[in-house]
């Protein structure tokens, strides 16, 4: 990672992954190197002081932020005799704990395999396998022990299985007819599950831990005398697995197939701006970057002033900038419609609906042209 800051950050984040999959972080060790070590990552001196640590503290899991080679992760067992995860792993154990539906299960489970085949020698001859616990929920023992012949037939019976509930997951969305659908995107923990329910008087599960909501679910919600359908997605978030990106296409579909976009952005967190980033990578890569959207800026309430004393104004943000001073950034140039809300006390809501009412009814109209 080249700037202090980011790495900071990135290890905030890997530990608040760690946090959701009920692991507690005791230490955090990093290192610069012009290139990782091919054999093992970090290099050989700061693999030995890890090593150390672990002994001394009995820690059970060491978690690196970038994905391993298969030979990474066999070495460093080997040399630290203790259980290896990286970020890809941890994400899928994330997700398979999560998992709820039979449909969420079996893309989880599909992302598993793919990321367990290149890798099934190493679990087997280096390190007494351990029973539950992080990275290894989800597929089974048995099956795990079994050769790369039943894992790839397995994987191929996965993609048959899922691609019969794509087809009728399909047939669901044109069974919806012509009514307007909307999706909630952004960034993962932004607050999105929150203003769904928030919109819908539904209760959908929000809490402060990464990707709380892994099934999409959708409601009708009502705004003046327009109804239109809301969809939850899943949180995107950086170096999201390719194995996740691809098996959860359907969840993706509903981005995909959605009328207009609603990104909501945390604007209380400093990377924001790299949080809008990494969304709207991944809807170029589905190809829905085109699509109506509207900027919906949460937790407004978080966002405030450090007041050290009357006369300071210092905001907390790392970039010293006020929200009346955003809004005069490039968000002024925003070709979105623009609003800023707290999803948790409903500040601006008024506003915000009367915003989506003007999308939905363009929308509406140029499909009901007679109603109206
Ligand atoms: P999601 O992952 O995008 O669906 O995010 P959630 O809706 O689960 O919210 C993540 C966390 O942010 C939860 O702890 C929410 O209570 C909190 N949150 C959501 N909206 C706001 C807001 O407007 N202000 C503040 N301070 N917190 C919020």
């Amino acid at each position: 990672h080249q700037d202090e800051e980011k790495l900071t950050e990135y290890l905030d984040e890997l530990e608040f992954l760690a946090y959701t999959a009920g692991a507690t972080v005791e230490k955090r060790f990093t290192q610069k190197l012009s290139q990782p070590d091919s054999r093992t990552f970090v290099g050989s001196g700061k693999a030995e002081e890890i090593k150390n640590f672990v002994k001394e503290n009995e820690i059970g899991t060491v978690i690196f932020d970038d994905e391993l080679s298969p030979s990474q992760l066999k070495n460093l067992e080997k040399e630290m005799e203790v259980k290896i995860l990286d970020r890809t792993n941890l994400i899928l154990d994330i997700f398979a704990q999560r998992a709820q539906t039979s449909y969420a299960r079996t893309q989880v489970e599909l992302a598993q395999y793919q990321y367990l085949l290149p890798r099934l020698t190493r679990m087997w001859t280096h390190l007494e396998r351990q029973k539950g616990g992080i990275g290894m929920r989800g597929p089974g023992e048995t099956e795990i022990e079994t050769d790369r012949r039943i894992i790839r037939d397995r994987i191929t019976l996965l993609k048959e299985k899922l691609k019969t509930i794509d087809r009728q997951m399909a047939t669901q969305r044109n069974n919806r007819g012509k009514v307007v659908r909307v999706a909630l995107v952004g960034y993962t923990n932004v607050g999105k599950s929150t203003l769904m329910n928030a919109l819908s008087k539904s209760e959908v599960f929000a809490e402060n831990k990464l990707f709380a909501t892994l099934d999409t679910t959708v409601r009708k919600v009502v705004i003046g005398n327009l109804p239109f359908l809301l969809t939850d997605t899943v949180g995107f978030i950086r170096k999201l697995p390719t194995q996740l990106v691809e098996s959860f296409k359907s969840t993706l579909d509903e981005v995909r197939e959605a009328d207009l976009l609603i990104h909501v952005v945390d604007i209380s967190h400093e990377s924001f701006e790299d949080h809008i980033d990494s969304v709207n990578q991944i809807l170029m890569e589905i190809n829905a970057h085109q699509k109506p959207m509207i900027m919906v800026f949460n937790k407004i309430d978080a966002f405030a002033y450090e007041k050290k004393d009357e006369d300071d104004l210092t905001p907390a943000t790392k970039k010293n900038i006020s929200l009346e001073e955003w809004k005069k950034t490039w968000m002024a140039k925003s070709k979105y419609p623009t609003v800023f809300i707290s999803a948790l006390s409903k500040e601006n809501f008024p506003e915000m609906k009367k915003m989506i009412y003007d999308e939905v009814h363009k929308i509406h109209i140029s499909r009901f042209p007679y109603n109206d």
